[in-house]
C-alpha cells in the first residue's frame, strides 16, 4: 500500500474536518493508564479522560483482553437486534442487574446523542404526545433531534427549525416543573449538567420532577452520558436524588474506550418499537460486538476496583487539597468537578499553562470560566498530587 509521506500533524492540517479554528493539536503516540504520551517524547496526566470516557484509564489490561477475544471470534455480523451475540447479550444482562427492575431493557447504539435520539423517538412512540421538555443550558448532543432539546441558543440557532414543540424550563426550579402537562411526552435532563458548567440540582428538584412525570404521563429521561458508571460517587447519578427515570440514555465511559451508547427502559416501554410498524427504530452497527465486549469488561473493573468509592477520594483529594484564592469555587460530585475561576481569560491562560506542565485540563462547551477536571476514577492519589501541584503553580503565576 503507498503511505502517505505527509507527517500526521500535516494530514491533520490539510485533510481532516476541524471543528475549531484552534483545536489542541497534541500529536498522540499512544496512551496508558492516566497518561497520554506525545510523538515529541513528553507525556500528559490526563485529567480529563476523553471527556469523561476513560474512567477506568486508558488501554485497562481487562478490556485490551476482552477486546483480543472478540476480534478472533466476529466482528459485524448482522444488524442490531437479529442475531443471539453473546457479548451484546451478556453486557444487557450485566447492565440491567446493576440498574433498578424498572430498567429492564437495553438498546444499544454507537454513540450518545444516538442514544437520545432513540430514547426521543421511543417516549413519541409510547405516548402518541408531541410535546417535549428540556431545560436551559443542557447539552444532549449534536444531532438534529439532541440538538433541538439542548438548552443553549447559540449552538440550535444556526440549525432552525429543529424539531417543534420542545419547550425549555430553567434548570433546578421547582415552580417551573408545573409546564410539564398531559400533552407532554417527555422530560430530558442531565442529573448534573456537564457541558453546562457542572451544575448539581437540588435533591427535591428531581424529586419534584420525577412526581410530576408519573403526574402527567410524561416519560422521564434522564441523560447519565456523562455521569454514568461511577463518574459522580455512585454508579448511576440518579441514585443520589432518590428517583428512576422511565428512560437512561448512556455512553462514553461505557464502552472503556471503544464506542457504545445506549437506552434503557422497561420491557413495556420498548415494546413500542416492536410493532406499528414492526422495526421502529433499527441501527446498524447499535451494540457492536467488540464494544460490547469492552463494556463488559470495563463494567468488572468498576465494580472489582471499587471505582464508585474512588470516585468519592477524588473528590475530597481535590477539595481539600487544590485550594487557591483565584478559585471561585469548586462545584459537582465525585470525579466530575468543575474548577470556576475568576473569568474565562484566567481559565484559558491556566488550561494552557497546565498542558505547559504536563497536565490536560478541558473546558465546558458552555461555560469558558470552568475548568473541567475528570481524571480516570483510578488514578493514583500520587499522580492527582502531582496534576494538583501543576494547577496551582499555574494559578500562582497570575
Ligand atoms: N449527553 C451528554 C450529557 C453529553 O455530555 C454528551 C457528550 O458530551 C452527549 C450527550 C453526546 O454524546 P456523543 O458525543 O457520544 O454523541
Amino acid at each position: 500500500m503507498k503511505r502517505d509521506p505527509y507527517p500526521p500533524e500535516q494530514q491533520f492540517e490539510t485533510s481532516l474536518a476541524w471543528t475549531s479554528d484552534e483545536p489542541i493539536g497534541l500529536v498522540i503516540d499512544r496512551a496508558e493508564g492516566s497518561y497520554i504520551f506525545l510523538k515529541d517524547g513528553s507525556r500528559v496526566i490526563d485529567l480529563i479522560s476523553g471527556i469523561a470516557v476513560s474512567s477506568i484509564g486508558h488501554r485497562h489490561p481487562a478490556v485490551m483482553a476482552a477486546i483480543r477475544r472478540q476480534l478472533d471470534r466476529h466482528l459485524h455480523v448482522m444488524v442490531y437486534g437479529e442475531f443471539v451475540q453473546e457479548e451484546q447479550a451478556g453486557f444487557a444482562a450485566d447492565l440491567t442487574a446493576v440498574l433498578p427492575p424498572e430498567l429492564c431493557s437495553a438498546y444499544f447504539t454507537m454513540t450518545g446523542t444516538e442514544a437520545n435520539e432513540g430514547a426521543l423517538k421511543l417516549a413519541k412512540k409510547y405516548t402518541s404526545r408531541t410535546r417535549m421538555v428540556a431545560f436551559s443550558n443542557s447539552y444532549h448532543g449534536d444531532t438534529q433531534g439532541s440538538l433541538s432539546v439542548t438548552g443553549r441558543d447559540v449552538y440550535r440557532k444556526p440549525f432552525l427549525p429543529l424539531l417543534p414543540n420542545v419547550e425549555f424550563l430553567p434548570f433546578d426550579d421547582i415552580a417551573a416543573l408545573e409546564a410539564i402537562n398531559t400533552d407532554t411526552a417527555c422530560v430530558i435532563t442531565e442529573p448534573i449538567q456537564g457541558e453546562g458548567g457542572i451544575i448539581v440540582p437540588s435533591a427535591r428538584w428531581h424529586q419534584r420532577l420525577r412526581e410530576r412525570c408519573t403526574e402527567t404521563g410524561a416519560l422521564l429521561i434522564f441523560d447519565e452520558i456523562q455521569t454514568g458508571f461511577g463518574r459522580t460517587g455512585s454508579l448511576f447519578a440518579f441514585e443520589q436524588f432518590g428517583v428512576t427515570p422511565d428512560i437512561l440514555t448512556l455512553a462514553k465511559a461505557m464502552g472503556g474506550g471503544m464506542p457504545l451508547g445506549a437506552f434503557v427502559s422497561s420491557k413495556e416501554i420498548m415494546g413500542a418499537f416492536r410493532t406499528d410498524p414492526p422495526l421502529s427504530h433499527v441501527t446498524t452497527f447499535g451494540g457492536h460486538p467488540v464494544s460490547c465486549a469492552a463494556a463488559r469488561a470495563t463494567l468488572s473493573v468498576i465494580q472489582n476496583e471499587n471505582l464508585v468509592e474512588r470516585a468519592v477520594r477524588i473528590e475530597s483529594q481535590i477539595r481539600s487539597h487544590l485550594v487557591h484564592p483565584s478559585i471561585a469555587e469548586i462545584r459537582g460530585k465525585g470525579a466530575m468537578l468543575g474548577m470556576e475561576l475568576r473569568d474565562a481569560g484566567l481559565t484559558a491562560r491556566v488550561t494552557k499553562r497546565c498542558l505547559k506542565g504536563g497536565v490536560l485540563l478541558g473546558w465546558t462547551l458552555h461555560s469558558d470560566s470552568v475548568v473541567r477536571l475528570a481524571p480516570p476514577l483510578n488514578i493514583e492519589e500520587a499522580v492527582l498530587d502531582e496534576a494538583i501541584s501543576v494547577i496551582l503553580a499555574a494559578l500562582q503565576e497570575n
